[in-house]
C-alpha cells in the first residue's frame, strides 16, 4: 500500500495549496497521506475534505521544530486529537518568525544582497509561517544562487552567514505537547541531522526513545539511499515503529513527487498500526 506521511502545503513552506497535494499524491496511488506543515494545523480541514472526496485515508499531522544539541530538529504529531494547542503555538511562533525573518534580511542587507524579507513575504503562502525556505526561493528567484541548496549551503543552514538562532521547544516539551495533545510521536528523517561532537544522531534517537518516542522517518525524500538502509536497522535495534514521507514541498530535482520516496520494507512494522482509530 503506497503512503506518505510527512507533506507540505501553503499552510508552511510548500509550494501548493492542501487541496492541491492532496490530489497529486492521489493522482500517484497514495492510499493514506498526512499533511504535516510545520508548527501548523492551518491547512488540514482543508487537505482532509478534499482527501476525503477522494475516498483516500487522511490523517491529521504536525512537524514540531525543535532546539536538540544546538540545532534544530524536527518531530512529526501524527493523528493528534487535540488542536488547540497547536494553533496557540502557531500563534507565537508566528511573531518568531517574522521577527527572525525581518534579522535574517538585516544580515543579508549587510552582505549587500537587499529586500529579502519583502521578497520572501512575497513568496509565502501563509504569511504568519514565515520560513527559511522563502528566503532560499527568494535568492533562487533572483539569481543570487543556482539552487535551493545552495542557498542553505552558503547562508541559511544553522550557524551559516545568514542564520538566525532560533530557540524552538526543547524535545522534553515537543514530547509532552504530543502526548497531551494525543498525537504520535515521529522523529523526522533521521539522517538529515548532524550535531557539534560529540553528539550523535543515536544520542538524539535514544533521548526520543526514552522521552516516549513511537517511530522514526525510515525512508524519506530527505535522505539518500544509504542512509534509507541505515535507518531500517536503526529502527529494528531501537524498537521504533517505521514512518514514510516523501517530505515534499513543490517540485525539486532529485527529490520524489507525493508517496514516490523509496517503500518501507515489508517486514517493517509501521506507525499505521498506532493510528488505527484516526
Ligand atoms: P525554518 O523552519 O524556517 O527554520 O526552515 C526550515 C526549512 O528549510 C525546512 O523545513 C526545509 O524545508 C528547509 N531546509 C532546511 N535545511 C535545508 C537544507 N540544508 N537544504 C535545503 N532546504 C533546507
Ligand atoms: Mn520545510
Ligand atoms: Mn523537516
Ligand atoms: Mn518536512
Amino acid at each position: 500500500m503506497r503512503m506518505d506521511l510527512h507533506v507540505h502545503s501553503t499552510a508552511s513552506d510548500g509550494v501548493w495549496s492542501p487541496t492541491e497535494v492532496v490530489r497529486k499524491a492521489h493522482a500517484n496511488g497514495v492510499e493514506v497521506m498526512a499533511l504535516t506543515d510545520h508548527d501548523t494545523v492551518a491547512g488540514l480541514a482543508e487537505a482532509r475534505k478534499e482527501a476525503e472526496r477522494l475516498g483516500m485515508r487522511f490523517i491529521d499531522g504536525v512537524e514540531l521544530s525543535v532546539s536538540w544539541g544546538n540545532r534544530t530538529i524536527h518531530v512529526v504529531s501524527l493523528g493528534p486529537k487535540k488542536f488547540e494547542p497547536y494553533r496557540e503555538l502557531s500563534e507565537s511562533l508566528s511573531r518568531q518568525r517574522d521577527q527572525r525573518a525581518r534579522t535574517i534580511a538585516a544580515k543579508f542587507d549587510a552582505m549587500g544582497i537587499y529586500n529579502t524579507y519583502e521578497q520572501a513575504l512575497a513568496l509565502a503562502g501563509n504569511k504568519l509561517n514565515l520560513s527559511r525556505r522563502h528566503f532560499a526561493l527568494a535568492l533562487l528567484e533572483r539569481g543570487t544562487v543556482g539552487s535551493e541548496d545552495e542557498a542553505f549551503e552558503k547562508y541559511l543552514k544553522d550557524d551559516g552567514p545568514a542564520y538566525v538562532k532560533t530557540e524552538w521547544m526543547t524535545l522534553p516539551e515537543a514530547m509532552r505537547f504530543i502526548r497531551d495533545t494525543e498525537g504520535v510521536a515521529v522523529m523526522a528523517h533521521p539522517g538529515r541531522y548532524s550535531f557539534p561532537a560529540p553528539l550523535t544522531t543515536i544520542d538524539l534517537l535514544e533521548e526520543f526513545k526514552a522521552l516516549g518516542g513511537d517511530a522514526i522517518e525510515v525512508t524519506t525524500g530527505s535522505h539518500f539511499e544509504a542512509e534509507n538502509e541505515r535507518y531500517t536497522r536503526v529502527a529494528l535495534n531501537m524498537g521504533f515503529l517505521a514512518s514514510t514521507g516523501s517530505d515534499y514541498h513543490g517540485f525539486k530535482p532529485g527529490r520524489p513527487e507525493p508517496g514516490m520516496q523509496e517503500p518501507l520494507p515489508d517486514y517493517l512494522p509501521t506507525v499505521l498500526d498506532l493510528l488505527k482509530d484516526r
